[in-house]
């Protein structure tokens, strides 16, 4: 099982899970010319698309998924934020309600934004368990045993504050960010409390431009959670096989 990122960060969020024969796409904010392009123009395995919510970053290509005849799982809300000519291929999901895409279960699971959000627990038999959690102020849910975890790490309050006395982000950059994206200490904090025995790898999401900085968002959170540690950067390609080898 591959992990494909072609877009983690308010530019726009798109990612691949490509088994064999089988690829899942969780969110569609990257142009579909790019997607079709990043699968070698094989559309033909692909069992889905999920959309954790109707920001133009996750959802802005909808469309052209629905025109492609790629089933697209979502909340009602992100069908309903776009004019969409037909609804045949949407498939309006629930939170804490599991779904079948191909060889992928998937669990979608309440998170906290400033629209209604879901992150997905996704199961497949090549891959074990994978935590994915995008724009999310915290998490209010005991997670599973996992394998893999992709999570938000948006921004530092410490680059924050600095980025405000200097006049580089407004002073209502705070009060958004706060209750609507993942502090690094929220992330930091949610490992801490959760089982990650058997977790291989945690994939940072969603990292903001100017109030991050990755090398020591990766240092930070490998440090506290002992596992290795990626950052979502177009194009990074990982292996989340069970055995890789
Ligand atoms: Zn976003
Ligand atoms: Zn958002």
């Amino acid at each position: 099982m591959i992990l494909k990122v072609l877009g983690s960060s308010s530019e726009g969020n798109c990612y691949f899970l490509q088994a064999q024969n089988e690829t899942l796409i969780i969110e569609a904010g990257i142009k579909f010319a790019e997607v079709k392009k990043a699968l070698n123009w094989q559309l033909g395995n692909v069992v889905g698309c999920l959309i954790s919510h109707e920001h133009k970053d996750h959802s802005k290509y909808l469309s052209d998924f629905l025109k492609s005849g790629i089933t697209v799982l979502a909340l009602a809300e992100v069908f309903n934020s776009q004019v969409l000519k037909t609804r045949v291929f949407c498939k309006e999901i629930k939170p804490m309600h599991g779904y079948k895409v191909g060889g992928f279960k998937v669990l979608a699971i309440p998170v906290v934004h400033d629209v209604p959000c879901v992150g997905f627990i996704i199961e497949h038999e090549k891959m074990g368990k994978l935590l994915f959690i995008t724009d999310t102020m915290m998490l209010e849910f005991r997670l599973p045993p996992l394998n893999h975890i992709m999570l938000e790490a948006n921004y530092s309050d410490p680059i924050l504050q600095y980025n405000i006395d200097n006049g580089i982000m407004p002073v209502s950059m705070r009060e958004r960010l706060l209750r609507s994206h993942m502090e690094l200490k929220t992330t930091a904090e949610i490992l801490r409390v959760n089982d990650l025995s058997k977790v291989n790898e945690v994939i940072l999401l969603h990292l903001s431009a100017r109030n991050s900085d990755p090398e020591q968002f990766r240092q930070t959170i490998q440090k506290s959670a002992g596992k290795p540690v990626y950052i979502a950067r177009n194009g990074l390609c990982l292996d989340l096989s069970l055995t890789p080898y």
